[in-house]
C-alpha cells in the first residue's frame, strides 16, 4: 500500500481528483469511453468487408467543465502535463502535437463541421493500456467528444460521433485508421458485439452474452515489440488493392467464398493468392460467427477464431512467435478458440474460455512464454461492456 496522498485507484475518481488538483474546482461531469478488441475480421476493413468488435470494461474517463473563454486546457495522468490551446491551434491540424492532439483533433472536427464548441477544461485518467492495440486513442477521442457535445448542448446524434472522432484521428492527428475503433468504442453495448459493414457503415448489435454461457474472454497482451508493423501493413494493403484491380472488382469484399477458387485461378502470384484467400475466408468467418451468435451458440465460435488465427499466420503472414505461442498454449490449456486480434506483428491475443478456467489458461500462457524466454505477457479476463457514456 502507498500512503494517503496516493492517487485513488478507481479511474473515475482519479479523473475527478486530477481535475480538482489542477483547476481548484469541481468538474461539471465525467464522461467515459472504453477500449475495444476485434472479436473477428482482421484486415477486412480496408477491403470493404466485415468486422465484429466489442467494447472492453477498461475505460478512459474525462472530468470536464466549461471555461468562460474559447480555449481548451487538458491534463492527463498519463503525461502528467497540462496543455492549453485556442481556436488558432485547434483550427489548423498539426498545430497541437503529441498526446493532446487527440483532444485538439476532436475540437477541430467539431468546429470544422460547424458546431459552436464551448471552451473547456479536461482532466483525463485511463485504464486502457496505450499502444497495445486496445484503442486507447479512440477511447480518449470519444470521451472528450461525449463531454463537449453535452457541455455545449450540441445537436449531434450519437450515430454521427464515430465518423467525427475518426476524422479527428485521421486529419488532425494524422493517423490513418478506419471507422471500426470509434464505432465500437462509441456504440458498443454490454453483452453484445458490434457487427459493422465497412462498406456501408451499417452496424448491428449482435448478442454476445459470454456471462450467461459461463464463458469469458481472456485478453493476452503479447508484449511483442511491433517490428516493422507500419511497412508490413502498407504492403498487405497494396497487395489487396492490386489483387482487386486484377480481378476487376471494387474491393476484395466482392469476392465471395463460393467464387474463391475461380478468383485464385486468375492470379499468378502465390503470395497474392494467399493474401486474397485470407481476406475472402475471413469475411466469411465473420458472417459465420454472427450467424452462430444470433443462434445463441457462443461456444461454437471457437473454431472460427482459431481458423482466423491460422489464416493470419499462414496466408496473411502477420503473426509473430509470441502471439503464435499464446494461441497454442491457450488452446492446449482448454480454450475453445484463440486468435491474434488487431493489425498484427504483436498486440493482443483473445482466447474464448470457460470463466472458471480463465486463470488456469492465463497461467499456462505465462508458463509457455517463460519456456520460450519471452518477456511475461499481460492477461486480463473480460466481458463485452458498454460504449461511451456519461457517468453518475
Ligand atoms: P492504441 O489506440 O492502440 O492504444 P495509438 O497509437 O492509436 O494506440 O494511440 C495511443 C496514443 O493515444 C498515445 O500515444 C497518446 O498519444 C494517446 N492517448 C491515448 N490515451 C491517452 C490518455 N489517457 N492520455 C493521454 N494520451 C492518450
Ligand atoms: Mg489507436
Amino acid at each position: 500500500m502507498t500512503g494517503a496522498a496516493a492517487a485513488p485507484r478507481d479511474v473515475a475518481a482519479r479523473a475527478t481528483a486530477g481535475f480538482r488538483q489542477r483547476y481548484g474546482a469541481e468538474p461539471a461531469g465525467r464522461w467515459a469511453a472504453p477500449g475495444r478488441v476485434n472479436l473477428i475480421g482482421e484486415h477486412t476493413d480496408y477491403n470493404d468487408g466485415f468486422v465484429l468488435p466489442f467494447a472492453l470494461p477498461l475505460r478512459t474517463v474525462v472530468a470536464a467543465a466549461v471555461r468562460p473563454d474559447t480555449c481548451w486546457t487538458v491534463w492527463s495522468e498519463l503525461a502528467d502535463d497540462v496543455v492549453e490551446f485556442g481556436p488558432k491551434e485547434a483550427d489548423e491540424p498539426g498545430r497541437v502535437t503529441g498526446w493532446a492532439a487527440y483532444v485538439a483533433g476532436v475540437v477541430w472536427a467539431l468546429r470544422a463541421t460547424g458546431h459552436a464548441v464551448p471552451g473547456a477544461r479536461f482532466a483525463i485518467a485511463s485504464d486502457v493500456p496505450v499502444g497495445s492495440g486496445l484503442s486507447s486513442s479512440a477511447a480518449i477521442e470519444s470521451a472528450v467528444l461525449a463531454a463537449l457535445v453535452e457541455l455545449g448542448g450540441l445537436d449531434l446524434p450519437a450515430a454521427r460521433w464515430p465518423r467525427l472522432a475518426q476524422r479527428a484521428e485521421n486529419e488532425y492527428v494524422g493517423a490513418p485508421t478506419g471507422i471500426m475503433d470509434q464505432s465500437a468504442v462509441i456504440r458498443g453495448r454490454a453483452g453484445h458485439a458490434l457487427f459493422l459493414d465497412c462498406r456501408t457503415e451499417e452496424v448491428e448489435q449482435i448478442p454476445f452474452d459470454l456471462d450467461s454461457a459461463g464463458l469469458a474472454m481472456l485478453v493476452i497482451d503479447s508484449r511483442a515489440p511491433h517490428r516493422h508493423a507500419d511497412g508490413e501493413y502498407a504492403s498487405r494493403r497494396k497487395s489487396c488493392e492490386e489483387a482487386a484491380r486484377s480481378l476487376g472488382v471494387p474491393a476484395l469484399r466482392d469476392v465471395r467464398v463460393t467464387g474463391l477458387d475461380a478468383a485464385l485461378g486468375r492470379l499468378s502470384n502465390d503470395e497474392t493468392r494467399r493474401r486474397v484467400r485470407h481476406v475472402v475466408t475471413e469475411d466469411q468467418r465473420v458472417l459465420d460467427t454472427v450467424a452462430l451468435l444470433r443462434a445463441g451458440r457462443v461456444r461454437d465460435i471457437g473454431p472460427l477464431l482459431t481458423g482466423s488465427h491460422a489464416s493470419m499466420r499462414d496466408d496473411f503472414e502477420i503473426t509473430v512467435p509470441e502471439v503464435d505461442t499464446a494461441v497454442e498454449a491457450a488452446l492446449a490449456a482448454g480454450a475453445y478458440g484463440a486468435r491474434m486480434t488487431g493489425g498484427g506483428f504483436g498486440g493482443c491475443v483473445l482466447a474464448l474460455v470457460d470463466a472458471s478456467s480463465a486463470d488456469a489458461v492465463a497461467a499456462a500462457v505465462t508458463a509457455a512464454y517463460a519456456d520460450r524466454g519471452f518477456a511475461a505477457p499481460g492477461t486480463l479476463t473480460v466481458l463485452p461492456a458498454t460504449g461511451a457514456t456519461r457517468l453518475d
